[in-house]
């Protein structure tokens, strides 16, 4: 097996609180489908945001994934000192003439009576796209631009990416439709979450991404992304969410089933890795199960046959606490 073919996968968690049900979810199905496949795992702190830095909520959510079972073979990796690789990219991109200053508002975006996004971000309408040098001058002046970068339309047909889901299937999206020209770097200066994603994933040799479904619209941009910056796009995989039995997804909000809440009501890590795995038809429900035990039994084909989301309700609530 040359190197190319080992999957390495990766934790990208966001430092912005305690872990919850539902992280600790994705995280155990990135670490079984890497784990199954004889592969490796990079964990890689998503601390850009300068409100999810916090060097102590990072160690608390490290501590979370150790005492689920999980373990990693590169990192912790922190974005927040990264800023140098995202720079280069996005050099990178202006010099080939793919982005341009954006000094929209988001208020104003959300306003527009545009389509959204499969994420709920409006599609951009292009307002900024071919604003002269003396405009750009002027604005500059009172506000700091945003960077965008340009998409092709959407009768190019290299605007639309196509790729295979492992639990969703083969997907098709055309970029000027699914989001239009898309933030690589905020008005505040932070990276984009969509370049640094990209970025990373390349540099560290991530073969295959498996997160939340909420991220699914999110593949057609990295996957152009990677292109363009020259990688090979890795595989991605979306596992379902964890949400409430009124259909809200779970958040950090949900304070009592984060994971220092159950560990301090003495909740044992097998309970909460068999609870999820049952939940995601792995195993029987009502098992206990360590992560490793579950390297054997894991299979995408459970979980492309399941994409409805996961409900936490009285039951699995009950089986929690138990
Ligand atoms: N950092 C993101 C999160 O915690 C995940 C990003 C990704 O997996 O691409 O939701």
């Amino acid at each position: 097996m040359s190197e190319k073919d080992v999957v390495r996968g990766r934790f990208a968690p966001t430092p912005s609180g305690r872990m919850h049900l539902g992280n600790a979810f994705s995280a155990l199905m990135a670490w079984l489908s890497a784990r199954s496949a004889g592969g490796e795992m990079v964990l890689r702190i998503e601390d850009l945001d300068p409100r999810a830095r916090s060097r102590e909520r990072a160690e608390a959510l490290i501590d979370d994934l150790a005492w689920l079972g999980l373990d990693w073979d590169l990192g912790p990796v922190f974005q927040s000192e990264r800023g140098v690789r995202y720079d280069a990219a996005l050099a990178h991109l202006a010099d080939a003439g793919l982005t341009y200053p954006c000094f929209c508002t988001r208020a104003e975006l959300h306003a527009a009576s545009a389509p959204h996004a499969s994420d709920g971000t409006p599609v951009y309408p292009g307002t900024c796209r071919d604003l002269s040098p003396d405009e750009v001058a002027r604005r500059s002046a009172t506000r700091p631009p945003a960077t965008r970068l340009r998409v092709p339309d959407a009768d190019d047909p290299t605007g639309t990416i196509e790729f295979c889901d492992l639990a969703w299937g083969p997907r098709r999206e055309v970029l000027a439709r699914e989001c239009g020209d898309f933030l690589v770097r905020r008005s505040d200066g932070v990276v984009a979450y969509q370049l640094a994603v990209v970025v990373d994933d390349a540099e560290m040799g991530v073969t295959q991404v498996v997160r939340g479904r909420d991220l699914l619209g999110s593949c057609a941009r990295q996957i152009y992304l990677a292109r363009l910056l020259g990688h090979e796009p890795p595989a991605f995989g979306h596992v379902p969410l964890l949400v409430a039995p009124d259909g809200r997804r779970l958040s950090k909000r949900e304070r009592d089933l984060d994971l220092g809440a159950l560990r301090e009501r003495g909740v044992r890590p097998e309970r909460v890795v068999g609870t999820l795995a049952g939940a995601a038809g792995l195993i029987e429900p009502g098992t206990d199960a360590s992560a490793s035990e579950l390297v054997g039994v894991f299979s995408w084909d459970a979980l492309a046959a399941r994409r409805e989301d996961i409900v936490v309700d009285a039951a699995l609530l009950a089986r929690l606490a138990g």
